[in-house]
């Protein structure tokens, strides 16, 4: 485990909170994605880490107590509650679209509610206060949630929040949580790494006098070469996604062994070839993405090209 990581997790064992050996392999296989796979610098590695700590350990700042005599808001819709500071109480009005098994015990339930303007998440963690439990496909007016960002998402926190039926259905949004549509309007990195081969560690290696150097393991005579990207997708919202070369080669036909053919024939400069053909392959374009459910990095499963987003 990094360092880092270890003094992070140490403040939080600190706090009284423990942590399995499932945890931290978690932990530790999302911080090399991130600052291995996709050279992501270590202090935003760290925060993604830090929330992600958050969202599996039930952590959260402590709900601001409802008044006792207290009126009803005014219903916000849902695409506004993004604007609201974190805990601002709100009340909406909505469909719970879809309940997910809670990933965590002190999780009373976490799912997808939505009205005509958009979906977020809700979450109800286990309380005395907790309100009936939500059933899917049935209507709510909710009073007294609490907006939560995580990752800069949105989400409401139910766990004292006054629920009631509401018998009129509510149109929502059509939105799919792990397919995201958008332009490439910018290519934050793309291109060829040479990685470590000791088993396991794939470490980007730099190149050195008798050949390539691993912080962890000291030279190598081999590397193996790898291609990734990491691309600013902008849709709904924008999100950072990573798209690694399997998903690349799909993508655009360019493959390894392509980007090892341009460097192989331009000794000098063959890198920033391979760089440049990336970016001009997938800058601009309008892409789909199906990404893993890791966290809320958009690790892209796979990918296609698409005419404009909202077509897919
Ligand atoms: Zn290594």
């Amino acid at each position: 485990m990094n360092d880092k990581v270890t003094a992070l997790l140490d403040t939080y064992r600190n706090k009284g909170i423990e942590f399995t050996a499932e945890d931290l392999d978690y932990f530790e296989t999302l911080w090399n994605r991130l600052t291995i796979e996709f050279d992501v610098l270590e202090d935003s590695a760290l925060r993604s880490v830090e929330s992600t700590i958050k969202t599996r350990k039930g952590i959260t700042s402590s709900l601001p107590s409802v008044p006792d005599d207290a009126d009803d808001l005014a219903i916000s819709p849902i695409e506004k509650i993004g604007n609201c500071a974190k805990m601002e109480p709100v009340a909406v009005r909505v469909k719970m679209v879809k309940l997910f098994p809670p990933n965590h015990p002190r999780m009373a339930q976490v799912g997808i509610i939505g009205d005509a303007t958009g979906t977020c998440k809700v979450t109800t963690w286990k309380n005395a206060a907790n309100p009936e439990p939500f059933v899917e496909g049935k209507c709510y007016e909710i009073q007294w949630a609490n907006v939560d960002f995580y990752n800069d998402r949105v989400q409401l926190i139910t766990t004292q929040a006054a629920v009631k039926p509401w018998n009129e259905d509510i149109q929502v949004k059509r939105t799919d949580r792990d397919t995201l549509t958008g332009f490439i309007t910018k290519v934050l990195s793309a291109g060829m790494v040479n990685r470590c081969p000791v088993e396991k560690c794939r470490k980007p290696l730099t190149v050195c006098a008798g050949g390539y150097f691993c912080t962890d393991h000291g030279i190598q005579q081999q590397s193996i070469p790898d291609l990734r990207a990491r691309v600013i997708l902008d849709g709904e919202t924008a999100r950072i996604v990573y798209l690694n070369a399997s998903v690349l080669e799909d993508l655009t036909g360019f493959s390894v062994s392509d980007a090892e053919e341009i460097v192989r024939s331009q000794p000098v400069g063959g890198l920033f070839a391979v760089e440049k053909r990336l970016h001009d392959l997938i800058f601009g374009r309008a892409l789909m993405v199906h990404s893993t459910p890791m966290n809320e990095q958009a690790f892209a499963q796979d990918a296609a090209f698409i005419t404009s987003p909202g077509v897919a």
